[in-house]
């Protein structure tokens, strides 16, 4: 264990964008923080990785620029359900990067702003401690442990043990994610764009990354799974015949991994509730909220928590504070993403969008615009 734990201020569970958010603002404030991060290097992770324009600021703000590592522009929505397809421009222009490249360059910066970052580092335990006032002991894999008036709990979709969320709102659906190189005609036809495909059972979306790499990342139904045979080849001819634009892009495309990443159970529509007795204790990023997954700010909610919460505790007002304001901010999104997925969800639904959004197309923008977290 390195030394100079015993002299922190605060101790951050998970180095995802929320956790390396509040860990960057609370050391360039002079605060020393450990920041313990599981994975032992950048890793990738279950996500779209399209970064919404209020994600991007706030990443900027923390010093990365995603254009210089290598994120392309998106400036189009392409939705399609069965053969419809509409097409729309973004609100605003938005950008994509790996989750591999993104988060690393964050935790880049947490250590030049002074963070202890303990790469490799499981917490494996957390316990309230009652004296005079609150105080947090965490405990590392290994058994090291360290005190703390202050945690921020980042561990995004993983749950802490003794300190999960409300399983009430964890569904059926299985996140599903491949990088991949498309031929260079598909390529070209998604150039700019990202592809929302909406079916039976789940959604799937498809944009550039880096260099010549596209992202496949798709939510489906556990019984459309068990239905392949749990099997990834027929699970993307599921795809195909679903979607089939979808299907045309990926035709001839090269997978870049051995195996896809999968994630399982996420309980869309979480928003953590202000714990009086908990205080000290702070709930970032999926462990705030979940945003369903098409909206494409689910990292814009995280980086979000991050400053919301330094704020509070730079401010002496506390992790209660923290909670209410958080809540306030991320409830309407959160809501009106999770009514609009429900609706997609059904065949009358998708149709009701579609036939609304060609009878005024600016209708799309403006469903997109109310799915929207605000910006630092
Ligand atoms: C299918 C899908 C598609 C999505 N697409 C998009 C999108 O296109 N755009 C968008 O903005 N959002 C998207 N999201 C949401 C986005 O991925 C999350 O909201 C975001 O990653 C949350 O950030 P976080 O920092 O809370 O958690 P994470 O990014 O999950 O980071 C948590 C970190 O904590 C670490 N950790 C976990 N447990 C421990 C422990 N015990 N000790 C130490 N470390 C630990 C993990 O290794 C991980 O690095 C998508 C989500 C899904 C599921």
């Amino acid at each position: 264990m390195p030394q100079g734990l015993g002299a922190a201020n605060a101790v951050i569970i998970g180095g995802g964008p929320a956790g390396a958010a509040a860990a960057i603002l609370l050391a360039r404030a002079g605060k020393q923080v450990v920041l313990a991060e599981r994975a032992p290097g950048p890793h990738h992770k279950v996500c779209g990785e399209f970064i919404s324009w209020e994600a991007r600021p706030m990443l900027e703000a923390l010093g990365v620029d995603v254009s210089a590592l290598g994120g392309p522009a998106i400036g189009h929505l392409r939705l399609t359900a069965g053969a419809g397809i509409i097409e729309a421009p973004l609100l605003h222009p938005a950008r994509s990067l790996s989750r591999y490249a993104m988060d690393d360059a964050l935790l880049q910066q947490a250590q030049a702003a002074g963070v202890q970052l303990l790469r490799g580092t499981a917490v494996t335990g957390l316990e309230r401690r009652q004296g005079k006032a609150i105080d947090w002991s965490v405990t590392f894999a290994g058994s090291d442990r360290i005190t703390v008036p202050a945690v921020f709990l980042a561990t995004g979709k993983h749950e802490l043990r003794g300190w999960p969320r409300p399983r009430e709102a964890a569904n059926d659906l299985i996140g599903f994610k491949m990088h991949l190189e498309l031929t260079p005609p598909q390529q070209a036809a998604l150039a700019g764009t990202v592809e929302i495909s909406l079916f039976d059972g789940g959604y799937a979306g498809l944009e550039p990354v880096e260099g010549s790499v596209s992202n496949l990342c798709f939510l489906v139904d556990k019984a459309v799974y068990a239905a392949c045979g749990k099997d990834w080849p027929a699970l993307l001819r599921w795809l195909a015949l679903k979607a089939p634009l979808l299907g045309e892009r990926l035709a001839g495309a090269r997978e870049l991994w051995p195996r896809a990443l999968a994630v399982y159970g996420i309980p869309y529509g979480h928003l953590a509730a202000p714990v009086p007795e908990e205080e000290g204790l702070y709930r970032l990023g999926d462990q705030m909220a979940v945003i369903p997954s098409f909206a494409g700010d689910g990292m814009a909610i995280a980086l979000r928590s991050g400053f919301l919460a330094a704020g509070s505790y730079l401010g002496a007002q506390g992790a209660l504070h923290y909670h209410r304001a958080a809540r306030r901010e991320f409830r309407r999104p959160v809501r009106f993403a999770s009514w609009l997925a429900r609706a997609a969800a059904a065949p009358a639904g998708r149709r009701a969008v579609f036939a609304l959004a060609r009878m005024a197309p600016a209708l799309l923008p403006v469903l997109m615009g109310a799915t929207r977290v605000p910006g630092r």
